[in-house]
C-alpha cells in the first residue's frame, strides 16, 4: 500500500518504490509513502489561491465551528489511531492518548476559543494612537490574517498532537494548511487528514499533506506564507538558512529539540514529598513514549549530598517497569521509532556513558519482553549520573531521543543556575523544592532560557499538570538550542498567523476598518 498525497483538491500518489513504513517491534513494512513527482509549488498556489479565500470569508467563530466538526471526526476515529499508533510507532495505549487525545483535546480547545472571537475577519491590537492635536489624524495597529499558506514539517514523535496543535491556530487564522509530517510516522497524520478530507469539512485548498521527503518544497515558499517546523536541531539550521527561505523572508517558527532539566532543592531529602515527586515524574518522563518527546527530562540536577538517593530512587522504580512489545498489557515501556533512532540512541549513550557512571539499564543487548531484539527497536530505559556538574560536557549537549536521563549534581545555587543555563536554551524546567527563596532565586536565574518552568512544591502536590505535558493555554517553545519558537498560549498562537499592521489616517476610516474585528483583548488575556 502506497499513501497518496493530498494536494490541489486531488489524492495524488508519488512515484517510485518510496520509503516504507515499519513496525518498530516486528520491523515488518506496514505501507510506503512517496512525494516524488507530486508538483509541491503548484499545491502551494492552490492552498493559496482556493483554501485562502474560502477560509477568510468565514469570521473567526465560523471557522472556530469547523475546528469543532474536525474535532468530532478525529474523536470518532480514535481507536483507529490507536491502532496505527501501536503498529508505526510502537506505541503503548498510554503513549497513543499522550499524542491522539492530546491532539483532539487541543482542536477542541481553539473551537471553544475560537468562538469568543466572533464575527470579526481582522483583529484590533492596542489603543487608537493620536498623531495630532486635533485627533483629525490618528493611528492603530491591526493584526490581519496572512493570505499564505501555513507549511508544516513535523517531527516524528507526535504525528497526531504535531499536527492539531499547529493545524488549529492556523486554520482559526484564515491559513490553508500544508502538512509534511516526518517521514516514518506519516502514516497516522495522513489517516486524520483522510478522515477530515472525507467528512467535506473545509473549503477545498484549506488542507494538504505530503508525505516522503520534503523535496524543493521551500524552494516555492513566498513572503505571505509561514513555516513551521519541529524537529531537531540539525535540521532546523538547515531550515532556516535555506536561500529561498532567507531571500523572501519567510516566517519561520522552530521548534528544536532540547536539554531540558527536572531540579531538586536542597531541602528536598528521601522521604520528603518533593523529593517522591521529583522521582516520580523523571521516571515517568523517561518511559512516557520511550522518552521520545521533544520536553522530557534529560537532565536531573540534584544536590550533590542527595545524588546516590535519588539515584537508588529512581533505579528502584525502573527496576519494576516493563519495557517489551506494548501488544503485551503489562508493558509500559515500548520501542523506539526504528533502528536510526535506536543507533543514534545509542551512539548518544556511549558518549555519556564517558563522563557518567551508569546507574540503571544502559545493556545493548537487553531482551525486550515478546518482541525479537535483532528485528525490533528497543533502547533499555538507562539512568546515569555524573559527578562533573559543569566541567561535562556530552551531558548538556547531546539529546539521547530515548528512554534516558543523567543526574548531575550541583554544589550551590550560583552552580546549579549556571548548569541549567548550559543546555543553551531549552523548552522546560521542573523546580521541586518548598524553599520559597530558592524557588524565586532559581526562576529569576533561568527564566530567560526556558520557554516553561514548572514549580512544584507540597502545597502543589500530585496536581501539577506535568513536566513534559504542553497544555494549549500556555506557551510551548524555548530559546536558543530550542529553537525560538512559540506556539501555543491560547489566542496568542494566532500572532504567528497574523501579519502586524498599522493603519495611520482619519478616526473615520479607522472605525469603519474596526467594525470588522474581533476584540483581540482575549488575545492577551
Ligand atoms: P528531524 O530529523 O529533524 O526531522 C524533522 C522533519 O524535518 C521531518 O519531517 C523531516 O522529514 C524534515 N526534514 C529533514 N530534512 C529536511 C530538509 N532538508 N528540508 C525540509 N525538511 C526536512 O527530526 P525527527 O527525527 O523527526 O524528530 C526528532 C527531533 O525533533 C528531536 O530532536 C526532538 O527534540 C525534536 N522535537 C521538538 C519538538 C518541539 O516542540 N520543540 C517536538 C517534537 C520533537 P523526513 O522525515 O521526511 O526526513
Amino acid at each position: 500500500m502506497k499513501l497518496p498525497n493530498y494536494v490541489s483538491d486531488q489524492w495524488k500518489e508519488g512515484s517510485g518504490a518510496g520509503e516504507p513504513l515499519i513496525d518498530p517491534v516486528t520491523g515488518d513494512e506496514l505501507a510506503r509513502i512517496s512525494s516524488q513527482d507530486i508538483d509541491l509549488n503548484a499545491a502551494l498556489e492552490f492552498a493559496r489561491s482556493q483554501g485562502g479565500p474560502a477560509l477568510r470569508q468565514l469570521t473567526y467563530a465560523q471557522r472556530a465551528d469547523l475546528l469543532a466538526k474536525i474535532a468530532d471526526v478525529l474523536t470518532a476515529n480514535r481507536d483507529e489511531y490507536f491502532r496505527i499508533s501501536l503498529l508505526n510507532s510502537g506505541a503503548t495505549q498510554a503513549d497513543a492518548s499522550f499524542d491522539v487525545d492530546g491532539g483532539i483535546y487541543t482542536m477542541k480547545y481553539y473551537a471553544k476559543l475560537g468562538r469568543t472571537l466572533a464575527e470579526g475577519k481582522m483583529l484590533k491590537e492596542g489603543a487608537l494612537v493620536s498623531l495630532s492635536k486635533t485627533n483629525a489624524f490618528v493611528a492603530q495597529h491591526f493584526l490581519m490574517p496572512a493570505k499564505g499558506a501555513a507549511v508544516f514539517i513535523n517531527a516524528f514523535n507526535f504525528p497526531a498532537w504535531g499536527f492539531c496543535e499547529k493545524g488549529a491556530p492556523a486554520l482559526l487564522s484564515g491559513v490553508p494548511v500544508l502538512a509534511k509530517p516526518a517521514s516514518p510516522t506519516a502514516w497516522l497524520t495522513h489517516r486524520m487528514v483522510e478522515d477530515i478530507v472525507k467528512a467535506n469539512i473545509l473549503p477545498q485548498g484549506a488542507l494538504s499533506i505530503v508525505c516522503g521527503a520534503a523535496r524543493d518544497l521551500l524552494d516555492h515558499l513566498r513572503e505571505e506564507d509561514i513555516l513551521s517546523f519541529t524537529g531537531s536541531a540539525d535540521t532546523a539550521t538547515r531550515i532556516r538558512s535555506h536561500a529561498n527561505v532567507l531571500r523572501r523572508s519567510v516566517r519561520v517558527n522552530i521548534e528544536a529539540d532540547s536539554i531540558n532539566s527536572a531540579i531538586l532543592g536542597p531541602d528536598a531529602a528521601t522521604g520528603a514529598d518533593v523529593f517522591e515527586l521529583l522521582v516520580k515524574e523523571v521516571v515517568r518522563e523517561m518511559t512516557l513514549k520511550a522518552g521520545q518527546k521533544c520536553t522530557a527530562i534529560r537532565r536531573v540536577l540534584v544536590p550533590r549530598q542527595h545524588l546516590k538517593a535519588v539515584g537508588d530512587a529512581i533505579s528502584a522504580r525502573l527496576s519494576s517497569t516493563k519495557v517489551g512489545n506494548p501488544r503485551n498489557p503489562e508493558v509500559k515501556v515500548g520501542p523506539v521509532v526504528n533502528k536510526a533512532q535506536q543507533s543514534s540512541c545509542l551512539a548518544g549513550l556511549k558518549q555519556l556513558k564517558d563522563e557518567c557512571s551508569v546507574l540503571f539499564g544502559g545493556d545493548e543487548h537487553f531482551q525486550p519482553i515478546d518482541a525479537d531484539p535483532q528485528k525490533s527497536s528497543f533502547v533499555q530505559p538507562t539512568l546515569l549520573s555524573c559527578r562533573k556538574g559543569l566541567d561535562a560536557k556530552f551531558v548538556h549537549d547531546v539529546e539521547v531521543f530515548g528512554p534516558a536521563a543523567t543526574l548531575v549534581a550541583y554544589d550551590g545555587l550560583e552552580d546549579l543556575i549556571a548548569i541549567a543555563r548550559r543546555g543553551l536554551g531549552s523548552l522546560v524546567a521542573s523546580v521541586f523544592s518548598n524553599d520559597a527563596g530558592f524557588l524565586q532565586q532559581v526562576l529569576l536565574g533561568i527564566g530567560d532560557l526556558h520557554g516553561r518552568v514548572v514549580v512544584v512544591d507540597s502545597t502543589a502536590g500530585g496536581q501539577h499538570t506535568g513536566h513534559g505535558n504542553v497544555v494549549p493555554s500556555c506557551l510551548h517553545g524555548g530559546p536558543g538550542r530550542a529553537g525560538s519558537g512559540e506556539e501555543l498560549a491560547g489566542l496568542r498562537a494566532l500572532l504567528l498567523y497574523h501579519r502586524r499592521f498599522v493603519v495611520q489616517g482619519p478616526p473615520t476610516c479607522i472605525t469603519d476598518l474596526s467594525a470588522l474585528c474581533a476584540d483581540t483583548r482575549l488575545l492577551y488575556s
